[in-house]
């Protein structure tokens, strides 16, 4: 298939971050963005040529926003898989089927397993009286997560042992119970895929988490990460032409003595991948747009000697424009939300170097 002119539109459902973001890439590149999601703060609104409000049963409206489209992605993994059918199939990329794996985290674990990555010992659990059964075979401690709409640590509860799952309201949805993994380090596969096949991986930055929200990215990662990677990116190169994958894709790992243990997976670009911004020789988000217009990929090679990313959170936004008088230049990137609340993603800021960075 040819290359998307210049001048040519992109639909992105989701409004928020990844979509301003990639909103910004798509119009260096001369593309315009048009932007679909339901009423709220959708933060991707100011860097796109257009957003449609509407909520995503709304078939008229996602008709409508469609026909205007050349090409449509999403940035946003919980987008209803009825709205993505609802938009005509050569006009999708990635391929939705990826969404539909992704959505569900028993369909994600089992799919991944069969190109043999290793996840957590788990068990589905469909209703409270399946919980203790499945903390017997499993073991505790353990993460009891909801199979679907789970993120940044939202729907999962931890129990140290089988006696606190008595303290947990169940939430009246399928769960997955998994077992606690005692990693040494955290890491995520973020690659790109074009449409003719061409695969490339960026650099694993060394992942930490606060309350299961990503809270830094730091490169270069350590030996335990660096020895486990292109394991790692195996399975990920699988995963990715199994599903004729055109776009970002990332898969999130435990770095264990054991090897790498397979977490989840995100078909889009990732909060770990920010740093690519400033780090990379191409973004995560300038590879999707090319990737999913036709062009060809960009070098994702790594500038710099040190990289820190550093996810900033509820009020911190706040005072984040003093950092822009800190030493060693720290790249600020905001992302506009109207409130600033606790635990919310508000921004990021990355420090690149090739010495060690300096951070106050
Ligand atoms: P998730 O939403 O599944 O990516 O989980 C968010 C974060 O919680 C992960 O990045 C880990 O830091 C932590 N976490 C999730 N599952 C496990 C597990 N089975 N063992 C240990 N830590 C976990």
């Amino acid at each position: 298939m040819s290359a998307l002119p210049p001048g040519s539109t992109i639909g992105i459902l989701g409004g928020g971050q990844l979509g301003r973001m990639l909103a910004v890439a798509a119009a260096q590149l001369g593309y315009r963005c048009i932007g679909f999601g339901p009423k709220g703060d959708n933060v991707a609104a100011a860097t796109s040529a257009e957003f449609f409000e509407h909520g995503w049963g709304d078939a008229e409206a996602i008709a409508a926003f469609a026909k205007r489209c050349d090409v449509v992605t999403w940035e946003f993994e919980n987008v209803p898989l009825s709205t993505v059918e609802m938009i005509p199939a050569e006009l999708l990329a990635p391929h939705p089927k990826a969404l539909e794996i992704a959505q569900d985290r028993l369909n994600e674990k089992s799919f991944v397993e069969g190109f043999g990555a290793k996840p957590a010992p788990y068990l589905r659990v469909e209703s409270e009286s399946d919980f203790p059964r499945a903390i017997e075979q499993v073991g505790a401690p353990g993460i009891l997560k909801t199979a679907r709409d789970g993120y940044d640590g939202k729907g999962q509860w931890r129990i140290a042992t089988a006696h606190e799952a008595e303290g947990i309201r169940f939430p009246g949805s399928a769960c997955v119970y998994e077992r606690f993994i005692d990693f040494k380090a955290e890491f995520s596969v973020i690659m790109v895929r074009a449409k003719d096949g061409e695969i490339r991986f960026w650099d694993s930055a060394a992942n930490t988490h606060h309350s299961g929200m990503l809270e830094s990215s730091i490169l270069p990662s350590g030996p335990l990460i660096e020895e486990q990677v292109e394991s790692a990116r195996g399975i990920a190169r699988q995963v990715a032409d199994a599903l004729n994958y055109v776009g970002v894709l990332t898969l999130e790992f435990f770095a264990t003595e054991d090897g790498p243990i397979f977490n989840e997976m995100a078909p889009r670009v990732h909060n770990s991948g920010h740093w690519t911004i400033e780090g990379a020789a191409t973004s995560q988000f300038e590879n999707h747009i090319r990737a999913i217009c036709g062009l060809p990929l960009g070098d994702t090679e790594t500038r710099f000697a040190h990289i820190e990313m550093r996810n900033i959170v509820g009020e911190d936004a706040l005072t984040a424009h003093a950092m822009l008088d800190e030493a060693g230049e720290p790249h600020l990137h905001l992302y506009g939300k109207a409130e600033a609340r606790e635990g919310r993603k508000m921004g990021h800021v990355t420090r690149v170097s090739q010495d060690k960075i300096h951070r106050p």
